[in-house]
C-alpha cells in the first residue's frame, strides 16, 4: 500500500517552482485607465464607484470569448459581474484561462445546473436562529453582516445572497443576532463574514463590531474578506487603527492563486499584520486555478512571505452553477500528500468539506495511519516509509 501513495524523488522534482509571475501591466497601459490619477487609483471608494459591470467595459480591458460573452448576458437576473479595476488590470486580456479572469467573469458554464448542486448547499439558512446568523458549531458563529462585495466570484458559496442589492443600513437590524448571542454564554467566538465585511463603512463596521465586542463571554472575534485581495486599497492607516483597538482579532483572507499575492496586496496586509492583528488564509479548491500541487505551493509559500498563515482549503461546495469549478476529492487530498513533510508546516493548511446538508467542515486528507492494534501504530511518512509506535 505505501508503494502507492510514496512520493518519489521525481515528483517532488516535478513539484519545483516556475519562475515568480510578473504582474501582466500597469494599469495605465489599459486604455481606459490611462488618464486615472494615482490618487484615485488608490481611492477605495473610486475603485468600488468604476467597477466593471458590463459588457461594453470589461471588452475595453480583455479580449473576450464567446463563452464569457454570453456568461456576462446571462449573468444579469443572477449573480452579477462587479470587478474592480484593480483586479481587471491584472487579468491577463489575452488569456481566457487567466486565473483572475476565470475567477471574476460569468462564463455560460454558469447556466449548467449540475445534478447534486443546491442553492443552499451548506444549509446555512435552516441553521439560522436569528437574522444575519448561522449557529452552527457549539461555541461560535458566523454573522452575514452585509450582501456586498467588492468583487463577486463566479465560485461564490454563498451566492444566493450575495449581490448589488439595496440593503437597509438601519443600525439596529442586527439587534436580534446581537441579542442571540449575548443570551447564549456558550458562544466564544463570532466570525463576521458575509458578503463582505470590509465594504462597509468604517463607522458602521466598528459599530458592529463594538456591539459584539460588549457581550461579556465572546472572547473572539474574526472578520472573514476577500478585500486585501480584491480592493487592496481599502485597507487604510485609518482602518487598521480602528480594528486593532478590537484585540485579539484575527482576519481571514480568501486567496486563491499566487498571481493575487501583488506587491499592492502585500502593502495592504502588512499594514494589517503590522498592527498586529493576525492573518489567516482561506482558499477554494478551484479546477483549472490552483488544482495542480505546485501552484498551491507557491500559493502558500507566497502567503507566509506576506505574513498570511493558510488556515482552510476548501473543496467547492456543490452550489449552482459551479460545476466547472469542481475537481475531485482526489485532487484535494493529493496536494495535501504534496505539502506535508515537503514544506513547511505553517504553510500546510487544513483541507475540508463542508458536509452538504449542514455537516459543517470536515477535514480529509491523506492517511498516514496503516494500521492500529493492541498498542501498536503501524504509520507511513511523507516519504511512504513504514514505521512503528508502541503505545
Ligand atoms: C466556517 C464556519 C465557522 C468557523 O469555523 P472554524 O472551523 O472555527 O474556522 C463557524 N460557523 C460557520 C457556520 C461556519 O461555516
Ligand atoms: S468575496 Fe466571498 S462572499 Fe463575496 S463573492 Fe467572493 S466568495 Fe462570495
Amino acid at each position: 500500500m505505501s508503494n502507492n501513495i510514496a512520493v518519489t524523488e521525481k515528483q517532488v522534482e516535478s513539484l519545483q517552482l516556475p519562475p515568480v509571475i510578473k504582474r501582466i501591466r500597469d494599469y495605465q497601459q489599459i486604455s481606459i485607465y490611462k488618464d486615472v490619477n494615482p490618487l484615485d487609483w488608490e481611492d477605495w471608494q473610486w475603485q468600488v464607484k468604476n467597477r466593471i459591470s458590463t459588457l461594453e467595459a470589461i471588452s475595453q480591458i480583455v479580449k473576450l470569448t464567446p463563452e464569457e460573452e454570453q456568461g456576462i448576458k446571462k449573468a444579469s437576473g443572477r449573480m452579477m459581474m462587479a470587478i474592480t479595476p484593480y483586479w481587471a488590470s491584472l487579468m491577463d486580456p489575452d488569456d481566457p484561462n487567466c486565473p483572475l479572469r476565470r475567477q471574476a467573469i460569468p462564463t455560460v458554464a454558469e447556466s449548467h445546473i449540475g445534478p447534486h448542486e443546491m442553492r443552499d448547499p451548506c444549509a446555512e439558512d435552516r441553521d439560522s436562529p436569528a437574522d444575519f446568523l448561522v449557529h452552527r458549531y457549539p461555541d461560535r458563529v458566523l454573522l452575514l453582516s452585509t450582501e456586498q462585495c467588492a468583487m463577486y466570484c463566479r465560485h461564490c458559496t454563498r451566492r444566493r445572497l450575495v449581490g448589488d442589492k439595496k440593503e437597509t443600513n438601519n443600525p439596529n437590524k442586527f439587534d436580534k443576532a446581537i441579542e442571540y448571542i449575548r443570551s447564549n454564554r456558550k458562544i466564544r467566538d463570532v466570525l463576521i463574514s458575509g458578503g463582505d465585511p470590509l465594504m462597509l463603512e468604517d463607522d458602521v463596521l466598528e459599530g458592529l463590531i463594538q456591539k459584539v465586542r460588549a457581550v461579556p463571554h465572546v472572547e473572539f472575534l474574526r472578520i472573514g474578506t476577500r478585500v486585501p485581495v480584491s480592493l487592496p486599497q481599502r485597507i487604510t492607516p485609518a482602518f487598521v487603527s480602528m480594528l486593532k483597538k478590537y484585540s485579539p482579532l484575527f482576519v481571514s483572507i480568501h486567496f486563491n492563486h499566487p498571481r493575487e499575492v501583488t506587491r499592492r496586496c502585500k502593502v495592504a496586509c502588512d499594514m494589517l499584520a503590522d498592527s498586529g492583528i493576525p492573518l489567516g488564509s482561506q482558499t477554494v479548491l478551484l479546477k483549472g486555478i490552483n488544482d495542480r500541487p505546485y501552484i498551491m505551493r507557491k500559493l502558500l509559500h507566497e502567503l507566509l512571505r506576506i505574513r498570511v498563515r493558510p488556515y482552510y482549503i476548501y473543496q467547492c461546495d456543490p452550489v449552482k452553477g459551479t460545476q466547472h469549478f469542481r475537481t475531485p476529492v482526489a485532487v484535494g487530498i493529493n496536494i495535501i500528500e504534496k505539502l506535508r513533510g515537503h514544506t513547511s508546516g505553517y504553510a500546510v493548511p487544513t483541507y475540508v468539506i463542508d458536509g452538504p446538508g449542514g455537516g459543517g467542515k470536515i477535514p480529509v486528507g491523506p492517511n498516514y495511519v496503516l494500521s492500529q492494534a493492541k498498542g501498536k501504530y503501524v504509520l507511513r511518512n511523507y516519504k511512504g516509509k513504514i514505521y512503528t509506535y508502541l503505545e
